[in-house]
């Protein structure tokens, strides 16, 4: 298995993982060697599910939605992940395909019912693997539109070396407070982390997302916020750092679809968001000038979240 998906891989791509400082954790180890860091990684695929997602923004998802390749394991442990299933690095990587050539096939098959948008969730610490897979595309001529879907916790210097690889952007920026994140996600730098790579983000795409004559989205930046309860404090700092730091022209996704996975050990995160808490945040961000918001309606059942068990979706209900 190691040996097939070395074959895929560049010399520098080897390098990197040799003494891995794919993400700001910086863990220095060797997976080549079987080494494993924070996101109990060595070298294979893992990835956990390749599926139509008609569940992100609809400039994304359009009619067709888009296909999603999901890696197992996080450089984030946030503890409300709603795909815990696969991102906890305590438990074994979910890992549905055994060669590189069932993920191509997998991908060919599920990009001929979706939009030519090819998503990676997760992908940080998987970052050669998605880069072998996208080489692997075009040299059979499949050149999808290609969407970051990460958590924010990013290095600078890896996404500068992504400028002409990611077509869009498309990254949590889930804290502004570091107790926050060093409770609830394991980061206690994610503030000023995320504030650096999302920077260099907004560097490579700016505040415009570009479109074709028919209204498919070619390259851009799209940041999500997921509203915590009892946390709007938190949000709203996010938010004014998005408008300072970068500027209110962005594109920003509002997320009111937070739903505690199970009892967490902290009792402010066992319930929803209410209607207020979402409309206090959306007038917020209005009075900063952000004026591009996908915001999502609380009584809608549209929401959808990935089941990792059945290899499908649910309704998030
Ligand atoms: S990708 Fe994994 S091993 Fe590499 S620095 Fe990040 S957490 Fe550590
Ligand atoms: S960054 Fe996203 S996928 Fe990773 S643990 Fe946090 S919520 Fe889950």
């Amino acid at each position: 298995m190691k040996e097939d998906i070395l074959k895929y891989l560049t010399k520098d791509e080897i390098s990197a993982l040799e003494c891995c400082t794919l993400c700001p954790r910086k863990c220095k180890i060797n997976r080549i060697n079987g080494e494993k860091g924070f996101c109990n990684t060595d070298v294979s695929l893992n990835i956990a599910l390749i599926i139509n997602h008609k569940g992100e923004e609809p400039i994304l998802s359009k009619n067709k939605g888009i296909c999603n390749v999901f890696f197992s394991h996080c450089n984030c442990q946030c503890v409300f992940c709603q795909n815990h299933k696969i991102s906890s690095n305590k438990t074994a990587p979910k890992s549905l395909y055994n060669t590189m050539d069932e993920v191509i096939e997998k991908i060919k098959e599920v990009l001929q019912t979706s939009e030519n948008i090819l998503g990676f969730v997760s992908p940080t610490h998987q970052l050669p693997i998605m880069k072998a897979i996208i080489r692997a595309l075009h040299k059979q001529n499949i050149y999808p539109k290609i969407v970051y879907n990460c958590g924010g916790y990013e290095n600078v210097e890896t996404l500068q070396e992504l400028e002409n690889t990611v077509d869009i952007y498309l990254p949590d920026w889930k804290y502004s407070i570091e107790e926050l994140s060093k409770k609830y996600s394991l980061a206690p730098d994610y503030p000023n982390v995320a504030k650096k790579a999302i920077k260099e983000m907004y560097r490579q795409k700016g505040s415009s997302i570009l479109t074709d004559k028919d209204n498919n989205i070619e390259s851009g930046l799209i940041i999500r916020h997921l509203l915590l309860p009892d946390e709007l404090e938190n949000s709203k700092k996010v938010l004014d750092d998005i408008a300072w730091e970068l500027s209110p022209n962005v594109t920003l996704s509002l997320m009111s679809q937070y739903n505690p996975p199970f009892a967490l050990p902290y009792e402010k995160l066992n319930r929803k968001i209410t209607q207020k808490e979402y409309d206090d945040l959306l007038d917020f961000a209005f009075s900063l000038g952000f004026h591009k918001i996908f915001a999502q309606d609380l009584t809608s059942t549209d929401s959808v979240v990935p089941d990792f068990d059945n290899n499908t979706f649910i309704r998030n209900e």
